[in-house]
């Protein structure tokens, strides 16, 4: 890696060697770009043409889902990030990924505590009371979501405490308390008890509307998720008829924002909650073709083959560590005219490319897109067609 060099803007973050969360931090952006679409040309180049990586305009403040650990330190009330890989609290003011309006948030939660005396949970101790606040930003629509996650149930004035924090930042539409009493590095606990509104936020993407809550599964990065989506069912080349399966659908944003190109969607999700939302999503956005069915994408595809119902095009978005094999086979038993496959690691994608081309398959070209600017995270479209 070239040497250290500043920011668009020339700023340089102050925590980059304690906290850890940005391995690109001493690149350019446009340096970082260029490394990312180097990475996808290593693994995918021999598969296809790599088109020039999507980048950020203004890559900075990027994250709408802000995540803050308190902790007491010589008897005062930090908060901040946890080192990666450790379990050093390190002090965060200002990061430059995340959404500045939920920073603002935090640190006025952090603000209120000694006039409310709610403490801060001591891990070693086990004593104290909040662990973390979560902020989330409806990206489109300028909502903000609180969770204050607390060790005990019992939290000081927790309503007056949360008309406080909704008085200073009026943007907060709502506000919950969670309680999570495990022994874990979870920041969620599975208690939750709605302080102010709704309960969820709001974010439009792609022409939908969608419901967060605060343990929502939903991309930390909307503007370029909507990028992503949109080159993704764009290499699709749906014509309005045609059956699709969105298979790792987490809450149907692809399904949904490709149903209405498409004579019918089905979405595969192996967490039911991240299912349930995806019917619930395609509810309220009046989507009538779209179903989304919990289980695993492997066995689904292979016993709705079976069942007489094949799909012309599958959209595929699975974790880290690629598809099983019992998908990409259920996939090239099934013979989908096109794949679209987006991935979040290149090195399992070549991998399951290299099975899907030796199996009737032709990759036709990668589109990098970057979902997380100062990462070393990469994100890569392929689109694949029958031969
Ligand atoms: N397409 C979604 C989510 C992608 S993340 C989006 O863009 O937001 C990958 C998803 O695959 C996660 O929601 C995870 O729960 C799901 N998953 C993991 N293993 C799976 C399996 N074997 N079958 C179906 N879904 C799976």
């Amino acid at each position: 890696m070239r040497a250290a060099v500043q920011t668009p803007r020339g700023e340089r973050c102050p925590y980059a060697k304690k906290c850890g969360g940005c391995q690109m931090q001493n690149l350019r952006y446009e340096d970082q770009l260029r490394w990312k679409q180097a990475q996808v040309q290593r693994q995918i180049g021999r598969f296809c043409r790599v088109q020039p990586i999507l980048g950020m305009e203004n890559p900075l403040h990027y994250r709408c889902k802000v995540q803050a650990a308190f902790a007491p330190v010589h008897g005062r009330t930090v908060s901040g990030i946890y080192q990666s890989s450790s379990h050093i609290l390190v002090p965060v003011e200002h990061c430059m990924i995340e959404d500045e309006g939920a920073q603002r948030i935090v640190a006025d939660v952090r603000r209120l505590m000694p006039k409310f005396r709610v403490t801060p949970f001591d891990e070693d101790a086990r004593r104290g009371v909040l662990r973390h606040v979560l902020v989330r930003r409806g990206w489109a629509t300028g909502q903000y979501l609180a969770a204050i996650v607390s060790f005990t149930p019992v939290f000081p004035s927790k309503r007056r405490f949360a008309e406080a924090l909704v008085r200073l930042h009026p943007e907060l539409t709502t506000v919950v308390l969670n309680v999570n009493r495990q022994r874990t590095s979870m920041v969620l606990g599975s208690e939750e008890h709605v302080l102010y509104g709704p309960g969820f936020i709001e974010d439009e993407l792609c022409g939908l509307r969608f419901r967060i809550s605060a343990s929502s599964f939903y991309q930390v990065n909307p503007p370029q998720a909507e990028r992503l989506y949109r080159a993704a069912i764009g290499m699709a080349q749906l014509t309005g008829k045609e059956s699709v399966l969105d298979a790792y659908c987490g809450v149907g944003t692809i399904g949904l924002a490709a149903s209405s190109q498409a004579g019918r969607v089905a979405g595969v999700e192996l967490n039911p909650a991240a299912a349930r939302d995806a019917s619930g999503n395609a509810r309220r956005n009046n989507v009538r073709n779209a179903r989304f069915f919990a289980g695993d994408a492997g066995e689904f595809l292979r016993d709705a083959a079976a069942g007489g119902e094949p799909f012309d095009v599958v959209l595929m978005d699975p974790p880290r560590a690629g598809a099983s094999r019992e998908f990409l086979e259920a996939v090239c038993a099934t013979g989908p005219r096109r794949v679209v496959y987006i991935s979040c690691n290149p090195e399992t994608q070549a991998r399951d490319l290299r099975f899907l081309t030796s199996h009737g398959y032709r990759a036709e070209r990668a589109q990098p897109v970057d979902m997380f600017p100062f990462t070393h995270h990469i994100e890569n479209i392929v689109s694949l067609s029958r031969a």
